[in-house]
């Protein structure tokens, strides 16, 4: 049943291992496979383990690797009963912490409990800030990329990766293990390492960890050899910074659908308007807008269908970042349509027929996300406790 590829079918413990601990420091925790057909993290977290322990790398901090969906890692398909990564909302993980298993729990609710006990009790031993690294492969080939919710150390991470940044999607994809992680307060970075069954895709994380370790400041990169992979790094010797693009457009697949993607599409390949992407039993799925294509569906399982992304010129990051370090959000709720939302802390309500010219683009840029919309009116929320996390980290440098 499972695929030909390094790692596919494999049984994984839930924590592939640990390293350093005897300095206080950040906490790294590394997490692969949340896809079962996407064994490439988990396997690269396991070979970085291996290389600290080999060359005894000097660590400040502590790092810990998970295995996510381990019986769909071992079935060596995306998941079994759901999307593992689309059942980390708020509700759900309350209601796993407080409960025990019930009869008829699915195989993801079981995986759930348990690296949630895990990650829990880590979380509850931490010395320091927390980084989190969500490692992923996608279905279709093209370079890697890295996924965020936008807060300024979130970018401080992403931008050392040196691949495109993928603004947005943490807003169309709810409930992803980052989004609850981030909502948590940590630093919380998505990486999509390559194919899923590409030999190289183990490779492109592990460089990914070595230098999120790095960024954390648990080791110094040369400290670290690893060997080359010979895959191509458009980024590796220039110093340009990493483009940005934001998710313009999320195609969802319903039940029934009978969506199939068009052949032959990569991640960041450029489409045009009115082109032909996909297709599904009403007819022909054509592109709204002209931009790139990110992450087509070319595998059985999965509700996304594919997303059109569009490249942020740099102009609007580094305004942002001006008007966040000003602290411009404390003004907001003077403007027409906007109020605080009863009393929790960097959460307004907007009604967006009175403030309509400014809304989306303006609550972005000063990092705040679509939280829900209840009777016409926008509920938006800053991005994850953004402040907290990076004094933490500011403070111990
Ligand atoms: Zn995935």
């Amino acid at each position: 049943m499972a695929a030909d590829f390094p790692g596919a079918g494999r049984i994984f413990p839930r924590i592939l291992g640990r390293y350093g601990g005897d300095t206080p420091g950040p906490l790294v925790i590394g997490i692969g496979g949340m896809h079962g057909n996407e064994p490439a993290g988990a396997l690269a977290l396991q070979q970085a383990l291996e290389a600290l322990r080999a060359a005894e790398v000097p660590f400040r901090g502590s790092f810990i690797g998970f295995a996510g969906n381990r019986a769909a890692l071992a079935r060596g398909c995306r998941y079994i009963d759901e999307d593992f990564n689309r059942a980390w909302s708020r509700e759900r993980v309350i209601r796993l912490r407080g409960r025990g298993a019930t009869p008829d729990a699915t195989s993801e609710e079981l995986e759930q409990r348990d690296l949630l006990a895990s990650l829990d009790a880590e979380l509850a031993r931490r010395r320091g800030p927390v980084v989190c690294l969500d490692l992923h492969t996608t279905s279709a080939a093209g370079t890697p990329f890295v996924v965020i919710g936008d807060t300024l150390l979130n970018r401080r991470f992403a931008f050392r990766l040196r691949a495109p940044v993928v603004l947005g999607l943490e807003e169309r994809l709810e409930s992803t293990i980052l989004n609850h992680l981030g909502e948590e307060g940590h630093v919380a970075v998505g990486f999509e390492g390559g194919q899923n069954d590409s030999p190289s895709s183990a490779a492109i994380h592990l460089e990914a960890i070595r230098t999120v370790l790095a960024t954390a400041g648990c080791i110094r990169t040369e400290d670290l050899p690893l060997p080359a992979h010979g895959s191509e790094d458009p980024a590796a010797d220039s110093d340009a910074p990493s483009p940005v693009v934001e998710v313009r457009y999320h195609h969802v697949i319903r039940k029934d659908d009978e969506f199939v993607m068009e052949p032959g599409f990569t991640n960041f390949q450029p489409v045009e308007r009115g082109q032909i992407l996909a297709r599904d039993r009403r007819g022909p799925i054509c592109a709204g807008e002209s931009g790139q294509i990110l992450m087509p569906l070319y595998q059985g399982q999965g509700t996304d269908g594919f997303f059109l992304v569009r490249r942020v010129r740099p102009f609007w990051l580094r305004l942002a970042s001006w008007l966040r370090r000003l602290r411009i959000e404390r003004l907001l709720p003077a403007l027409p349509g906007v109020r605080r939302y009863q009393d929790t802390p960097g959460t307004l309500v907007v009604d967006p027929r009175v403030a309509r010219w400014f809304v989306v683009e303006l609550f972005h840029l000063l990092g705040f996300r679509k939280r829900l919309s209840r009777e016409g009116k926008l509920i938006v929320s800053r991005r994850w406790h953004e402040s907290r996390a990076l004094e933490e980290l500011q403070g111990q440098r």
